[in-house]
């Protein structure tokens, strides 16, 4: 038996496996989507409860490692989902914690719960793809997938891996009007109040059996949850947004809107930020950050969507390792180890301040992090080798990493994904280069490494 959805939730959930619908509540499993509010999949979950008049049951299962995740990514997943907790309490939404295999553990869950059916959100990332194929496999209610962090559902988007944001952007385009939309009211729903099921960890219990790594100190400048998040985004479009397209890359102006760490951990909603820029008056800063938010970070959802290799070097396009397999014999104007790049121990002083800072702080300048790579890529002995360390840094100490815009950035940054080819050069073949000299054209060097430098004392 199929559930039918309202027109707006139907267009934006798709059934991955049918089943009996069960005799107990409806099941959410949220993972990447960790808010209460402005939350697709949550909605749909709570629109088939409604309908079915069963309670909500919402799980989020801690798997013992997730791509690298430290202790500083579990601190900022943890305070959000303690918020998340209370706020999903008002709207008689139970969250249970779990530990283990997700895909089983989640199961195993449905089968205790004679769980109605399951509803989880779209997340494209290859871990978390695994995850959702271990548990088709058990399943046996229907099972709906959600998209809530791309405003248009990435499979509706596109059917395709597409070549470049231009021929993504035209796809974007026309069904934008419709897709932005406001969010409908959370349904009342009945409380469950079935204890007895032995899944039942609490939030601590769950999280104190994931073994993260200890790398970089603790972060205490940015505050996790939607609140911070709402109002740094509020302090963003006042007084940064028609300014964005100017100022945007230089690391010595706070042009941009720093939100990434909350839109990473699904706290804050990317449809919520677009609804509220819409507000503003139009401006060349407003184009241009939509194009960041809507085209930039759904084109990274697509390429991880539909690139069964995304996050591995075989993913890059073929162009450009095939140009890089020319130069791999092209001598390096330096080669440093893994070691000497983690500590920012290089003869580029630029480099080292946005590596210490990453380190430091949790957080490197969108601009700084192409250069970033692209030097990574100059002075390691090959390009394979080179992508492997941009990705396991960025995602052992940026807040946002363990994203499909990390494996985007980097297999644009090293491999020319969704860029075209540029004149040839030594080492980078006809991936595009860039250097100290082009940052000097765009900012004061010394200055941002002063500031970095004190950022890093101070950790603020
Ligand atoms: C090598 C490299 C690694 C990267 N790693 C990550 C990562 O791990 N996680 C991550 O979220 N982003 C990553 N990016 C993309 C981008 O640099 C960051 O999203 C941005 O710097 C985040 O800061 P902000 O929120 O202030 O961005 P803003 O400039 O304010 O942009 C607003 C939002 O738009 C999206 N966005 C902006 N630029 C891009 C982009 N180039 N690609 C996709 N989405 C974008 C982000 O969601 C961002 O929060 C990477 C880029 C490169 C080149």
């Amino acid at each position: 038996m199929t559930l039918r959805f309202s027109p707006t939730l139907a267009r934006r959930t798709r059934l991955l496996g049918d089943g009996d619908i069960g005799d107990g509540p409806v099941l959410y499993w949220m993972s990447r989507e960790q808010r209460s509010e402005d939350h697709w999949p949550l909605l749909a979950a709570a629109e088939a409860a409604a309908s079915l008049k069963r309670p909500l049951v919402c799980a989020f299962c801690f798997s013992r490692s997730f791509c690298g995740a430290q202790k500083r990514h579990y601190t900022f997943l943890v305070q959000g989902l303690k918020d998340t907790e209370s706020k999903m309490k008002k709207q008689n939404v139970k969250m249970l914690f779990l530990f283990g295999d997700p895909g089983q553990a989640i199961a195993s869950l449905a089968e205790s719960l004679q769980a109605a059916l399951l509803v989880l959100d779209f997340d494209p990332l290859p871990e978390k793809r695994a995850w959702k194929a271990a548990l088709l496999r058990r399943i046996r209610t229907p099972l709906y997938e959600t998209d809530g962090h791309n405003i248009i559902p990435a499979w509706i988007t596109s059917p395709k891996k597409e070549y470049s944001a231009a021929t993504f952007r035209k796809k974007v385009q026309p069904l934008l009007p419709s897709f932005l939309e406001e969010f409908p009211p959370f349904p009342s729903l009945p409380l469950w109040e079935r204890h007895t099921i032995e899944h039942r960890h609490t939030l601590e219990e769950a999280v104190s059996n994931v073994q993260p790594g200890n790398a970089g100190p603790t972060i205490e400048w940015i505050a996790p949850g939607a609140s911070k998040a709402r109002e740094t985004l509020r302090n963003f479009l006042s007084e940064k947004l028609s300014g964005y397209d100017t100022r945007r890359n230089d690391p010595t102006l706070s042009g941009v809107s720093g939100l990434s760490p909350w839109l990473h951990f699904g706290q804050l909603s990317p449809q919520r930020v677009a609804l509220e820029a819409m507000k503003e008056p139009p401006s060349p800063g407003r184009d241009a950050f939509l194009e960041e938010l809507l085209v930039r970070r759904e084109l990274a959802d697509n390429f991880c969507l539909y690139e069964p290799k995304a996050g591995t070097y075989d993913g890059l396009p073929e162009w450009g390792r095939k140009t890089l397999a020319l130069h791999k014999n092209d001598s390096r104007p330096s080669l440093y180890s893994l070691t000497s790049l983690e500590r920012g121990e290089t003869a580029d002083l630029l480099w080292n301040a946005a590596q210490r800072e990453m380190v430091a702080r949790g957080k490197m300048h969108g601009w700084l992090r192409m250069y970033w790579a692209k030097k990574i890529l100059e002075w390691t002995e090959t390009p394979e080798e080179a992508f492997e360390r941009a990705l396991l840094l960025n995602d052992r100490y940026e807040l946002d990493g363990r994203d499909p815009n990390g494996i985007a950035g980097v297999s644009w940054a090293i491999g020319g994904l969704h860029d075209r080819p540029w004149a040839n050069r030594q080492v980078f073949g006809m991936i595009r280069y860039m250097n100290d000299r082009g940052a000097a054209r765009k900012f004061k060097v010394n200055r941002y490494i002063e500031e970095a430098e004190s950022l890093i004392a101070t950790r603020r």
